[in-house]
C-alpha cells in the first residue's frame, strides 16, 4: 500500500490549487454573501471539465479516481464548501450510475461529466434522516412499462435541485426500497428552498415533491438501501476532503494572524499557548489527510476496507475541523468573529462537515458493526 501521493497526483493537486486560485478564490465571501452565483461557477467548473474527474474517458470523462476528487474538492472547498459539497452530490450520483446502473451508463455519465446534467442525491425526508428505511417515498410501476416507474413523495435539503438535475431517489413499495433516476428537465417536480443556513451557503437547498403519475424514474439494479449506502460512502469521504481543504486555509491564515499580531510588545505567536494550538492543529490536518487519502485510495484497491476508512475519515477530518477552526478564530480574537475575515466563514462550514452525508455519531454505528459489534 502506498498512500502518498504519486507526481502525477502532485501534479494534478497543482493544477487544481492554480485553477481555484485564479476562478474561485476571488469570489469566496461573495458567494458565501449569495452576491455570486454558484450555479455560474458550477458551470466553470463544468467547462474546464472537473465535473466528469471520475466518469471513464471512453464516456467523456476523465478517467480519474475517488484520490482525484478528494484532491480537487480539497483545494476548492477553503474557497467554497458550498461548491465542494455540491460535487460532493454529483460524484456520488456518478457513483451509484457506474456501480448499478447497466445500460443507464452510457445514456448518463455523458451528460454528467460535461455538466449538461448535475447529479443530485434525494435521500433524506423530514422523518428520514439518519435512518433511511424510515422513508416515505413510494413508487409503483406503470403496467404497460415495466421500467418506468412513478415517485411520490417529498424529499428535504436536497443540493444541486435548481440545475438541470439528475436525481437519484430513494422510495419504497412494499416489497423494500429501490434508488431511481429521475430528470428533472422532463418531469413536473416542486421546489422550496431551505434558505439560510449556518454553513455552506455557497450552495442552495431545497426540499424536492415528486408529484406521482407525473414523475416519471427508471430504478437502478439491486437494494435501494445498499445504494444509498454506496453514494454516501462515496461522498463522506469527499466531505472529509472537502474538512481538509477548510483546515488547510484556516492553518494558513491562523499562522499569518499569530505572526502579525503584536501583544505585550511581541507576535503572539512568540507566546506558547498559541503555538500549541497551531501545533495540535497542523499535526490533526496531517492525520486527517493522511486517513482521508486512505479512504480514497481504498475505494479502487481495497474495496473491502473503503466502507470502514470513509467512515473513520469522516469523522475524524470532520470532527478536527471543527475544533481547530475554533481555535483559529481563538487565536484571531476578535477579528475571529468579524464577518469581513474569511476565519468565521471556515468555522461556520466546518461545523456542517460533521452533519451532513451521515452525521459523526452514525460513522461511528458504522465502525462499530465494522468490529463485529
Ligand atoms: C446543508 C445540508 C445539505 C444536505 N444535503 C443533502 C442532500 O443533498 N441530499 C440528501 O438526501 N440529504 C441532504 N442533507 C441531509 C443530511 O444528509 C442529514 O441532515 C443527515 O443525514 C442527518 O440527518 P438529520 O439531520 O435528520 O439528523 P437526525 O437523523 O435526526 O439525527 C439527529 C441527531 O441524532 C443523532 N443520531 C441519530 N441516530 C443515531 C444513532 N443510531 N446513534 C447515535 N446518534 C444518533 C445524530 O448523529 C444527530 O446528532 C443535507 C443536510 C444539510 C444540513
Amino acid at each position: 500500500m502506498n498512500t502518498f501521493l504519486s507526481a502525477a497526483q502532485k501534479s494534478l493537486q497543482e493544477q487544481y490549487l492554480k485553477f481555484v486560485n485564479e476562478v474561485v478564490a476571488p469570489h469566496a465571501a461573495d458567494l458565501d454573501a449569495g452576491k455570486a452565483c454558484s450555479k455560474d461557477m458550477l458551470t466553470k467548473l463544468s467547462q474546464a471539465g472537473y465535473l466528469g474527474i471520475t466518469v471513464p474517458k471512453e464516456l467523456g470523462g476523465q478517467g480519474g479516481d475517488l484520490l482525484d476528487a478528494v484532491l480537487f474538492v480539497e483545494a476548492l472547498a477553503g474557497h467554497s464548501a458550498g461548491l465542494a459539497m455540491a460535487l460532493a452530490s454529483h460524484y456520488s450520483v456518478i457513483e451509484v450510475i457506474t456501480r448499478y446502473g447497466a445500460e443507464l451508463k452510457t445514456r448518463y455519465l455523458p451528460l454528467l461529466a460535461r455538466g449538461e446534467m448535475i447529479g443530485a442525491q434525494a435521500f433524506s425526508e423530514d422523518k428520514a434522516g439518519s435512518d433511511l428505511s424510515a422513508c416515505q417515498t413510494s413508487f409503483s410501476f406503470s403496467s404497460s412499462n415495466a421500467a418506468d416507474a412513478k415517485l411520490t413523495g417529498t424529499k428535504t435539503w436536497v443540493v444541486n435541485a435548481d440545475m438541470p438535475a439528475l436525481f437519484a431517489v430513494l422510495a419504497k413499495d412494499e416489497n423494500g426500497f429501490k434508488v431511481f433516476l429521475v430528470d428533472s428537465q422532463n418531469n413536473a417536480l416542486a421546489l422550496s428552498e431551505r434558505k439560510s443556513t449556518m454553513g455552506f451557503r455557497s450552495a442552495r437547498f431545497f426540499d424536492v415533491e415528486f408529484k406521482g403519475a407525473k414523475a416519471s424514474a427508471e430504478a437502478l439494479s439491486g437494494d435501494g438501501l445498499v445504494i444509498a449506502a454506496a453514494a454516501l460512502d462515496l461522498s463522506k469521504v469527499l466531505i472529509a476532503g472537502a474538512a481538509l481543504g477548510l483546515m488547510n486555509v484556516g492553518i494558513k491564515l491562523a499562522a499569518e494572524r499569530a505572526n502579525n499580531r503584536e501583544q505585550f510588545g511581541a507576535p503572539i505567536a512568540k507566546y506558547q499557548g498559541v503555538q500549541w494550538k497551531l501545533a495540535d492543529f497542523s499535526t490533526e490536518s496531517a492525520a486527517s489527510q493522511m486517513l482521508t487519502y486512505r479512504a480514497a485510495w481504498s475505494h479502487a484497491s481495497e474495496p473491502e476496507e473503503f466502507r470502514k476508512y470513509a467512515a473513520m475519515a469522516k469523522s475524524y477530518a470532520s470532527r478536527s475541523a471543527r475544533l481547530h477552526s475554533a481555535e483559529a478564530v481563538q487565536i484571531f480574537g476578535v477579528m475571529g468573529i468579524s464577518c469581513d475575515e474569511p476565519l468565521e466563514r471556515i468555522y461556520r462550514d466546518a461545523k456542517l462537515t460533521e452533519v451532513l452525508e451521515g452525521t459523526s455519531e452514525v460513522q461511528k454505528v458504522i465502525l462499530k458493526e465494522q468490529l463485529g459489534v
